[in-house]
């Protein structure tokens, strides 16, 4: 018997029964009927890779951002690879930081802490 074999139940009753061939076919010993059901499971292995990324801002109160995070999935052109990325401004206390890791291995990649006020401009890398 092979695993994709399908499993018979009695369509009247739902009890399972011995299914040979449409021809062959007996009556339900319980309920009489001749229909069945064939019940098949079928396993799929699906890869689903979800990207997320999510920003949030904190504010003290008033409507200043004191802090902003942003973290979850960052495509990366140069190496063409899915990196998980967390990135905190934090005006509050002039700091940034700015981690990527590999997706796979979670290896960090890149990593950058500085004040706020020395992250003005954008390095080039
Ligand atoms: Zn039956």
């Amino acid at each position: 018997m092979s695993d994709d074999a399908p499993d018979w139940t009695c369509s009247g009753c739902g009890r399972a029964v011995e299914e040979t061939t449409p021809e062959k076919r007996t009556p339900c010993l319980h309920c009489g009927s001749l229909a069945r059901t064939a019940h098949v499971t079928v396993t799929e292995t699906v890869s689903v890779t979800t990207y997320l990324k999510t920003r949030a801002k904190h504010r003290d109160g008033g409507t200043k951002v004191l802090r902003d995070i942003t973290e979850g999935d960052d495509y990366h052109r140069k190496t063409g690879k899915w990196n998980l990325m967390r990135r905190v401004i934090d005006r509050a206390n002039n700091w940034y930081e700015e981690i990527f890791r590999d997706r796979d291995s979670g290896a960090i990649v890149h990593h950058t802490a500085e004040p706020l006020t020395e992250h003005k401009k954008p390095k080039p890398d």
